[in-house]
């Protein structure tokens, strides 16, 4: 008998389009090799591990397995938990926004609830205007969803809504996606003349805002202002974002939208297709920890120690940058932005800088429109003042090529 031989197999048919469009990033590839440890990662943009509240978040989690075990490992509703709920309830009301649980709709992180509002909201084609810059992973929401992404120009304090009121009329979007407050990737937070000038312009056109608001809550100094969404112009058409990434743990990715019913029932919906519910041990855990624990207490022990951090970065600046390099003084949140003089491009500087063991994000990823070359963004949070002083010294060198 013969062995037949293998047929020549025929090409799969392809990947998605939304995909294809996307791409591979050398920026992404550079940056993988920052995971050596000898590596002072400016990049990241991870809350300090030394600062999460592990003990009490162990205890929350081992009360919860041992006391309600079938609960806790049981499949659960997509809104999510009642106490969880209940609780991001009462505090957002007690911040100045009337909220009940049933407006609320846990997420799988708040990155989650992106997805879920592009997939509730957006058809392939539709226009979505975002800040100049933006946050990258929610231009890779709006990306893979197939909208046009347009940039509001703006300036150090965020966009302009008279620029914004203009190209609503233009472009017809369906939705405005800001971080109001100490935004990544810049560090700025909209001012509350310009908070309550978007809310308008969302009134008068008809326009979705999506108030993405994982940072608030992490102010070193400064009054905090009120949400776009307490506005009462906008409070039927803005969907508000929180998360416990940066005031709990990231890893639990918890995060939750609040959405009028229409939109809300739909990104359940998206929800259900796309996980069923958040974990349903990791809600019960954050609900026992918030029952048994002061969270606020929690975040000022941590913008304490931030708040050092940031100055460490601050007082560290002068002496790394080049001259004629301009950056931000962010009143809270884990990022800061600055602009090198013209005849930097920080994406082709990076491979230099990476090789002095410190990394930076270039600026022009961020852009949904004319990229910046010339910028870059830092994250200030994760090293002690030590190593910021150590990192920014090799961030000297290698801008210097020395
Ligand atoms: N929005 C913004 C502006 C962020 O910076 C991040 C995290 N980097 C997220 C959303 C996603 O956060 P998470 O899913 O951890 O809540």
């Amino acid at each position: 008998m013969t062995v037949a031989s293998v047929p020549a197999s025929a090409a799969l048919p392809p990947l998605a389009l939304r995909t294809r469009a996307i791409g591979g990033s050398p920026v992404r590839d550079i940056l993988a090799v920052t995971a050596r440890p000898e590596v002072i990662n400016f990049a990241g943009g991870l809350p300090a591990p030394e600062l999460f509240d592990r003990e009490a978040v162990a205890a929350a989690f081992r009360h919860v397995l041992e006391q309600t075990p079938g609960r806790a490992l049981q499949y659960a509703t997509t809104e999510g938990e009642p106490a969880l709920r209940a609780w991001l309830a009462r505090r957002t009301t007690a911040r100045g926004l009337p909220t009940d649980a049933d407006d609320l709709l846990v997420t799988t992180g708040s990155q989650q609830a992106l997805s879920l509002l592009a997939t509730a909201l957006l058809d392939p084609g539709d226009t979505v205007l975002v800040e100049d810059p933006c946050y990258l992973a929610a231009l890779q929401v709006f990306g893979l969803a197939g909208a046009r992404v347009v940039a509001v120009p703006g300036d150090a304090d965020g966009p302009d809504p008279q620029a914004l009121a203009e190209l609503v009329v233009r472009e017809r979007p369906k939705l405005l996606y800001t971080v109001p407050t100490f935004q990544n990737p810049t560090g700025r937070t909209l001012p509350a003349d310009r908070r309550a000038a978007l809310a308008s312009v969302a009134a008068r056109h008809g326009l979705w805002i999506v108030e993405d608001d994982p940072y608030g809550e992490l102010r070193y100094e400064g009054e905090r202002l009120p949400w776009i969404a307490a506005h009462p112009e906008a409070r039927d058409r803005t969907v508000l974002l929180g998360s416990f990434s940066k005031v709990m743990a990231p890893g639990l990715r918890l995060g939750w939208l609040r959405a009028p019913a229409e939109l809300r029932r739909a990104c359940a919906v998206a929800k259900q297709a796309a996980d069923l519910h958040t974990p349903t041990v990791n809600q019960l855990a954050a609900a026992r920890y918030l029952a048994d624990n002061d969270l606020d207490a929690h975040v000022v022990r941590v913008a304490a120690v931030y708040r050092e951090r940031r100055d460490a970065m601050l007082a560290g600046l002068p002496g790394a940058l080049p001259e004629g390099s301009v950056w931000n003084r962010p009143e809270g949140g884990m990022f800061l932005w600055a602009r090198l003089p013209e005849t930097y491009d920080t994406t082709t500087l990076l491979a230099r800088v990476v090789r002095e063991d410190v990394a930076y994000v270039p600026g022009a990823p961020f852009h949904a429109g004319e990229p910046d070359r010339s910028t870059l963004r830092l994250c200030f949070v994760t090293q002690t003042p030590e190593e910021i002083a150590e990192g920014l010294r090799r961030l000297g060198r290698g801008l210097k090529g020395e």
